[in-house]
């Protein structure tokens, strides 16, 4: 085989398994396995630039980086779709196009209304040339660069398919890849994203584009627009785009009259709960497309398709006050604190503000009745305010100017939506917030202490900082409220215990470093070894490190710079808090499991959940929450949920036990 003809097996094979994996949701090999063939493609194309490919699989990672989105005009228009939200709005429209067409028999598809951001693909010879955003409908952006990275678009097309053609499509950010996404943000002090239709298509325009390729952005595809594709119907387009190698959702049905499509609609307002991504309706489509061109466009919208808009839940409550929490970083939040209202299930009785712009925005006042929804976010949401029922002595919302805990004047830096109390070392709720960190299971997990211990051993004046943890006694915390002489000594030992239990980069997220969230402290952990090392490092060092932006690169730069920081972990190393790597844990690494995902679930008998999951990452494997096609292994103990075991199953995800796990370790 000639280098060449190599190249071309290896893009093949590679994008094969890419369909597979995430089109098809069935992978056949191992993502190890890809990993190592996806970097000998790699190695090949650097040495043979002159048989690059804009289609090779090696283009996914991203890396280019755009400036300013081209603007192009579209060959076929985008439209938007009208709305219908009741079955005799579906049957006016059914009676509309029956006029038109002079009464001949209509059948419908009925496809889910993916909630997302639109995009328009052109592809040209099987090879995707250009996509582009709705923009206004006759123009958007060229956004190919950053859509190549998302791994369910095809840049190669398999089968019959027509020379040249448009797909239309809409991008999604499926809701655990979203939940995920939050859940680092949180966990690094960065306010959580609003919600996955917002994310995804701000992930459309962000000009790095191997910033795209990280988020677990998803392509639906829906409709073909060209001449000459010899397709008939609607029902039959997404058909033949699957068979090119679309992802396009199976949910999709052929209804022969308005009641079949009613029972579609009905069935899916209480089931698309359980869909990966969000929905916020039905798309309803004259499934002949000779009868579409009859049918032609209004002004905006086809006459031959409809939405039918599901009710989101929501309901009217009172707001009672705004209230306004200081995090731990210092950030504000404001709450409202609403009269007590049942919605989807749950009884409501705050939501979260976001920031002063919000309010601003809403014009949201107390005492005002407002508009509550629940949406894919899991905080309710404010999204208006009942004008007609504002009282007549209601007053514009001041935003606070001070820290409500300890009335420092409060900072709003330029691009941020956030307020901040910038009194780090006085603001009593910083400081605890910062202990209740620093104690937290995720973090020095010291047993026999709680937040409110925190708060009461804070307010008695016996701690200020997580230093002073150390110097507690049996004797100074036995006086405390609901303290037992039992439970105090617990206390006291659970914080002697984290000494020597808790690893170097757990305590390096437990200092509660801005933006250095578990993964991030795991990092600079593997790369410094010592703390000694990380204080000694630059900004610019820092970002040398896989995956160390700037943004946290001058957070932690910052830290240590700080004397008061320099103090408490001088205190922290003369107290015997690990503040280096491990010799064993050097010694024990491996990358035995590069590339491997496993879930770890239940109760274990010889090594403890923590530690089973400590091997995976010592071993170079990667710790997933929740099973999906994506994990390699489940490693399965005692009273295991049964959730697990069904979603492994379904996705032939091996399940192993403890022994098979250690088997693996010790045998190679
Ligand atoms: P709207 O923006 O509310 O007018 O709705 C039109 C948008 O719905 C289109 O631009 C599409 O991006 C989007 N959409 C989502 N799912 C579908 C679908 N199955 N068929 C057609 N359009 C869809
Ligand atoms: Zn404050």
């Amino acid at each position: 085989m000639t280098t060449k003809e190599q190249i071309e097996a290896l893009r093949q094979e590679l994008r094969d398994h890419n369909y597979k994996y995430y089109v098809l949701d069935e992978p056949t090999i191992s993502d190890f396995d890809f990993d190592m063939k996806l970097k000998t493609l790699q190695e090949l194309e650097a040495k043979h630039p002159e048989y690059y490919d804009a289609s090779s699989p090696t283009l996914r990672v991203g890396g280019a980086v755009t400036k300013n989105f081209e603007t192009i005009v579209h060959e076929h228009r985008m439209y938007s779709l009208s709305n219908s939200y009741s079955k005799e709005d579906l049957e006016d429209w059914e009676k509309r196009v029956q006029r038109i067409l002079g009464d001949v028999d209509v059948a419908f598809t009925c496809e889910l209304k993916y909630d997302g951001a639109s995009i328009s693909l052109t592809y040209e010879d099987g090879k995707l040339l250009r996509a582009v955003t709705r923009g206004d409908g006759f123009q958007g952006d060229d956004v190919t660069t950053n859509i190549k990275t998302i791994k369910s678009v095809p840049l190669q097309l398999k089968g019959n398919y027509p020379p040249k053609f448009d797909i239309r499509g809409e991008i999604v950010l499926p809701l655990e890849g979203f939940a995920k996404m939050n859940e680092e943000r949180i966990a690094n002090g960065e306010e959580p994203y609003m919600n996955p239709r917002n994310t995804a298509s701000g992930s459309l325009k962000l000009q790095d584009s191997a910033l795209v390729a990280e988020r677990p952005l998803d392509c639906l595809l829906y409709g073909i627009v060209g001449e000459n594709t010899g397709i008939e119907s609607q029902y039959q387009m997404l058909d033949k785009a699957r068979e090119w190698g679309f992802k396009v959702p199976t949910i999709s049905k052929l209804c022969a009259n308005t009641e079949e499509v009613l029972a579609f609609v009905e069935y899916w307002d209480v089931h698309r709960h359980n869909l990966p991504y969000e929905t916020d309706g039905v798309v309803i489509k004259i499934n002949s497309l000779r009868y579409q061109d009859e049918l032609g466009y209004t002004a905006k919208s086809p006459r031959w398709a409809m939405a039918y808009k599901f009710k989101a839940e929501q309901v009217s409550t009172v707001l009672n006050e705004i209230t306004y929490q200081v995090g731990r970083t210092g950030a504000i939040t404001p709450v409202a604190n609403l009269e007590p209202v049942l919605l989807a299930g749950t009884t409501v009785k705050r939501a979260s503000l976001h920031n002063a712009d919000q309010i601003e925005k809403l014009d949201i006042r107390e005492g005002d009745t407002v508009y509550v929804e629940k949406g894919g976010e899991i905080i309710p949401k404010i999204m208006g305010v009942n004008l007609s029922q504002r009282p007549a002595n209601s007053r514009a919302t001041q935003y606070i100017t001070h820290c409500p805990e300890c009335a420092t004047e409060l900072l709003r830096t330029e691009g941020d939506a956030k307020h901040y109390c910038t009194n780090y070392y006085g603001c009593p709720t910083q400081i605890t917030g910062r202990i209740q960190h620093f104690i937290s299971r995720k973090a020095m997990d010291i047993e026999g202490m709680g937040s409110e211990t925190v708060e009461l051993l804070f307010k008695e004046g016996l701690i200020e900082n997580y230093a002073d943890l150390y110097t507690l006694t049996k004797a100074q915390v036995m006086p405390l409220e609901r303290m037992a002489e039992k439970s105090a000594e617990n206390l006291v030992q659970g914080v002697e215990k984290s000494k020597m239990e808790i690893p170097f980069e757990r305590v390096l997220f437990a200092l509660g470093i801005r933006f250095v969230g578990e993964t991030v402290a795991k990092k600079l952990a593997k790369a410094y070894k010592s703390i000694d090392a990380l204080m000694g490092a630059s900004a610019e060092e820092l970002v040398a490190v896989d995956e160390i932006g700037e943004r946290i690169a001058q957070s932690v730069v910052e830290f240590f710079q700080n004397e008061k920081n320099q103090d408490i972990i001088t205190r922290l190393k003369e107290y015997g808090l690990q503040f280096e790597l491990s010799a064993d844990k050097l010694l024990n690494q491996t990358e035995l499991f590069k590339g491997k995902t496993f879930v770890v679930s239940g109760v274990f008998s010889k090594v403890s959940r923590n530690e089973l999951k400590k091997m995976i990452e010592d071993n170079g494997g990667k710790v997933g929450s929740s099973v999906s096609s994506k994990t390699t292994y489940l490693v399965a103990g005692d009273n295991m949920g049964p959730s697990k075991r069904t979603k492994a199953e379904a996705n032939k995800v091996p399940i192993i036990s403890e022994d098979d796990f250690l088997a693996m370790l010790t045998t190679s």
